[in-house]
C-alpha cells in the first residue's frame, strides 16, 4: 500500500505531525521502533502549560503537579524565584505521546508500531521506506535520526546527556523545581529536583563530560533520595543548519528544535510539527515535494526559533565560562525587586523575553542599578563578549 506521508517515529513530534496530516486527508503512517508508545521513558516532563494551546488537545490525564517557581542553587548560594501563576506543568511524559498518538489513529493515522524505519531507497515517485512508498518522508526519529543519517543531514552539535530517576524524596515545596549548578555537580549543564507528589519527585541532570550516571549517583546521596526507576537520553544543542532535502523533513530533537539553555523540546516541537505539517501539506496538493518547495519549513521554523536558539548558545557559552567567584557574583547581584520582574515575565519556553522587561526597567530606573553589586557585573563584559562571538 502506498501512503501521501511516512513518518519515522511516534515521539510528540511525529504523532502531531501524523495527526494534523491525516486530519487534512492524506494517507499517514507512522513507524515507532518500539512496541509501546512513550516507552521507554526519557524526559521530565516540565512543560508550559501552552501545549494544550499548540495541540488543541486536552492533557488533564497527564498532569502530576503544577509548578510556580524555582529554587536556583550554587554552592552555598541561592536564588528564589516566584510566580502567583502556573509556569509549568509537570506531566507525565508516556501519557502525553499516548494521547497524542491516539489522537493521529482517531484522524486516520497507521501506526506500525515495533518497527524502525531504516531501509530507505529513492524512487522515481517517492521514498521507499521499509518496503512501503511514500510521497513525502518525515523524521521525528530523535537525536539519532536515521533519516537525517540516511538523506545528507547529518550534523554536528553538542550533545547533553541526560540521566534522572524518579524517586522517594521529600521536595522543599511541592510548587517549586530545584535547580543546581556547579563543576562538581553536573559539569556543562545543571541537575533538578521536580516535585511530583508529597513526598515523590523526578531527580535528574545533563553533563557535557564524565559519566551522567555516575554524578546522578552523586548527587541521590547527596540529597539521600532513593532512586526506582532511572533513565536517560540524549539532549541535542545547536542551531541546525539543514532540516530538509527532497521529500524529506526533520521535526524535533532530529533538527535540534531544543532550548539550549533548559535542554525542553517537546513544545517547541510541537509547534515545529505544526510548521512541518502545514509546508508538507501545501507540498503534497501542488505535488512539488523538491528541496526548493521544502525550504519553506526551516525558514517559517527558524523565523519562530532562531532568535531564542541563539540567544541559548550564548548564555549556555556565558554561564558556562565563568568561574566560581564570577557565578557567585551573578547569584548576589539581584535584588526582591528584579527577582520578582524575573519570576513576572520568566517564560521556560521564550526565555530571550525576559531582557525586554529588564531592559525598560533599567532605562527607567538608573540609580537602582547604579550600586556596588550590580557594577561588580560590567566586569564579566570581555566573557559576554567572548559568548557573543563564539
Ligand atoms: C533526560 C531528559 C529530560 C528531558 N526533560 C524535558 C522536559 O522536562 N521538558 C521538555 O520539554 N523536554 C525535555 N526533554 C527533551 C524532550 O524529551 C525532547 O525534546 C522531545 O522528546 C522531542 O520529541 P521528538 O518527538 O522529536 O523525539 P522523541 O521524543 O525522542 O521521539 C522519537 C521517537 O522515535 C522513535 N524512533 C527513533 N528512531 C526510529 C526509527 N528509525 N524508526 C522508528 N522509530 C524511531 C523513538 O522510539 C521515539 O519514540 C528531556 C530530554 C531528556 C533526555
Amino acid at each position: 500500500m502506498n501512503y501521501d506521508v511516512a513518518i519515522a517515529g511516534c515521539g510528540p513530534s511525529g504523532a502531531f505531525c501524523a495527526k494534523l496530516l491525516a486530519e487534512k486527508g492524506f494517507k499517514v503512517v507512522v513507524f515507532e521502533e518500539h512496541e509501546k508508545i512513550g516507552l521507554p521513558k526519557h524526559c521530565s516532563g516540565l512543560i508550559h502549560p501552552r501545549i494544550e494551546d499548540i495541540t488543541d488537545i486536552s492533557f488533564e490525564e497527564a498532569i502530576e503537579n503544577e509548578i510556580r517557581g524555582a529554587h536556583i542553587l550554587f554552592r552555598d548560594e541561592e536564588l528564589f524565584l516566584h510566580a502567583e501563576s502556573c509556569k509549568s506543568l509537570v506531566l507525565e511524559r508516556s501519557v502525553v505521546d499516548k494521547i497524542i498518538a491516539e489522537e493521529a489513529e482517531a484522524a486516520g493515522a497507521h501506526i506500525r508500531l515495533g518497527e524502525k524505519a531504516n531501509r530507505f531507497e529513492r524512487k522515481n515517485d517517492g521514498i521507499s521506506v521499509n518496503g512501503i512508498t511514500c510521497r513525502v518522508l518525515i523524521g521525528a526519529d530523535g537525536i539519532r535520526s536515521e533519516v537525517a543519517n540516511s538523506f545528507g543531514l547529518k550534523e554536528k552539535g553538542e550533545i547533553i546527556r541526560g540521566m534522572q530517576c524518579n524517586a522517594r524524596y521529600k521536595p522543599g515545596e511541592k510548587e517549586n523545581v530545584e535547580v543546581y549548578f556547579g563543576r562538581d555537580v553536573a559539569p556543562g549543564f545543571f541537575a533538578w529536583v521536580i516535585p511530583v507528589a508529597e513526598d515523590r519527585c523526578r531527580i535528574g541532570l545533563g553533563v557535557n563530560e564524565g559519566s551522567a550516571s555516575a554524578y546522578l549517583k552523586k548527587l541521590l546521596k547527596k540529597l539521600d533520595a532513593e532512586p526506582d526507576e532511572i533513565f536517560g537520553g540524549g539532549i541535542p544543542i545547536g542551531l541546525r543548519r539543514k532540516s530538509y532535502a527532497d521529500r524529506v523533513m526533520l521535526v524535533g530533537d532530529s533538527a535540534m528544535q531544543v532550548k539550549p539553555i533548559s535542554g525542553g523540546g517537546v513544545n517547541i516541537s510541537l509547534k515545529c510539527a505544526k510548521i512541518c505539517a502545514e509546508v508538507a501539506s501545501k507540498a503534497l496538493e501542488k505535488d512539488a515535494m523538491d528541496e526548493k518547495s521544502l525550504s519553506e519549513y526551516q525558514k517559517l521554523w527558524r523565523k519562530e526559533f532562531e532568535r531564542e536558539i541563539r540567544f541559548g548558545i550564548i548564555a549556555r557559552r556565558l554561564i558556562y565560562s565563568l568561574n566560581e567567584n564570577e557565578l557567585r557574583r551573578i547569584f548576589n547581584a539581584p535584588d526582591e525587586e528584579l527577582l520578582n520582574k524575573i519570576s513576572m515575565y520568566g517564560d521556560i519556553d521564550y526565555p530571550s523575553r525576559i531582557a525586554e522587561p529588564l531592559i525598560a526597567d533599567v532605562l527607567a530606573e538608573p540609580q537602582r542599578y547604579i550600586n556596588s553589586r550590580y557594577l561588580s557585573l560590567a566586569t564579566l563584559m570581555p566573557q559576554v563578549i567572548r559568548a557573543i562571538l563564539g
